[in-house]
């Protein structure tokens, strides 16, 4: 089988990652893409497209294709993707290279299968396997899917929160829950904005979710920097981590609910791998200071961060790339 030039695809609700065969990682990008709004031309793609959303310059409009974890503009999704593959993948190899893409699992059948329709319409043709993500979150997290074995991960994305039990390179027990990161971001401009007459940019609330998070941070606050809602002129002011935290609160609570739910339903026989290997936490979202200790209460198992979260999925869908059905993995399909 020629592996080489293959390509294995995350393609997240806010990351696209792509990992191409001989080579490794190659990029690693915000899923957006900027068009002219008068004539649709693509203008720019990935991370330039991600920067110009917050300036909204008059004349572009910047789509993020995926973000509530479902496909929401298919057209946009398919132009993402071949930008990226362009960029990520050299001229030559194969005729036919493999491509392994990672979904968000809220997106429909419908969905999915457009995506791999597009993928193989196009030169290159790729021939397109879909693949779980629950199942390459466990693989890259470290958990061994041989003979049966498995594990229990918590994927915590932007869009969606994927929390399974799997097994096997498949999924045993799953649920998809559409509040993650991004869910998170709103909580907090709203919150800024109803408490303290203060209007912030997603990337303001951000930056106060990764610094304070449910623990608060070393300092109990934090300053940023916003819009008066009253005056309309920068403010800067600094935010209480209670205010944060609270915000915060709705969406962590939906995700320590599912986490019960969905392990209150694993068969006996997978109960021996979960306890061993833990709730696995991946996405960006696992890096919620709090977040881990949270679940950790919750699950009463024990829970861990994986080593580099936001590279888990794609790290699974590259050892998915790679085996070459010697070792349990569902064999590729065109
Ligand atoms: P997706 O797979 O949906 O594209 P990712 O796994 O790439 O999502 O994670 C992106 C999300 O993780 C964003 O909502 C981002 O704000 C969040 N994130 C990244 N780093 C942190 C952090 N240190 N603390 C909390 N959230 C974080
Ligand atoms: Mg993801």
């Amino acid at each position: 089988m020629r592996i080489r030039g293959s390509v294995a695809i995350d393609l997240g609700t806010v990351n696209t990652l792509v990992w191409v065969a001989g080579r490794g990682l190659v990029l690693e990008e915000p899923s957006a893409i900027a068009v002219d709004s008068a004539t649709g031309a693509v203008e720019a793609i990935g991370t330039a497209a991600d920067v110009l959303a917050e300036k909204e310059p008059q004349d572009i409009r910047v789509i993020y294709p995926l973000r509530d974890g479902v496909i929401a503009d298919l057209d946009a999704t398919v132009e993402m993707l071949y930008a990226f593959l362009r960029k990520a993948r050299p001229r030559g190899g194969p005729l036919r290279p493999r491509a392994l893409v990672c979904v968000p699992s809220g997106a429909t059948w419908v969905e999915r299968r457009s995506v791999a329709a597009a993928l193989s319409a196009r030169r290159p043709r790729y021939a397109v396997q879909l693949i779980d993500e629950p199942v390459a979150a466990a693989a890259g997290a470290g958990l061994d899917l041989s003979a049966g074995a498995g594990g229990f991960v918590v994927d915590i994305g932007g869009g969606t929160t994927e929390v399974a039990a799997v097994a096997g390179w498949r999924v045993v027990r799953a649920q998809s829950l559409r509040m993650a990161g991004n869910a998170m971001d709103e909580a907090i401009v709203n919150a800024a904005r109803s408490e303290l007459g203060l209007i912030l940019s997603q990337r303001a609330a951000r930056q106060l979710k990764t610094t304070l998070g449910l623990t608060g941070g070393p300092d109990g606050w934090a300053e940023v920097v916003g819009i008066d809602a009253a005056r309309r002129t920068p403010r800067v002011d600094r935010v209480a981590a209670d205010l944060v935290a609270s915000a915060l609160e709705p969406t962590v609570a939906a995700i320590a609910r599912s986490v019960q739910e969905v392990l209150s339903d694993i068969p006996s026989g997978l109960a021996e791998d979960v306890v061993r290997g833990k709730v696995r936490l991946a996405g960006g979202g696992a890096l919620l200071p709090g977040m881990a200790s949270r679940i950790e209460a919750i699950a009463e198992i024990g829970a861990l961060v994986v080593e580099d979260p936001l590279r888990c999925v794609i790290r699974g869908a590259a050892v998915m790339l790679d085996s070459r059905g010697d070792s349990g993995v569902p064999g590729l399909r065109s």
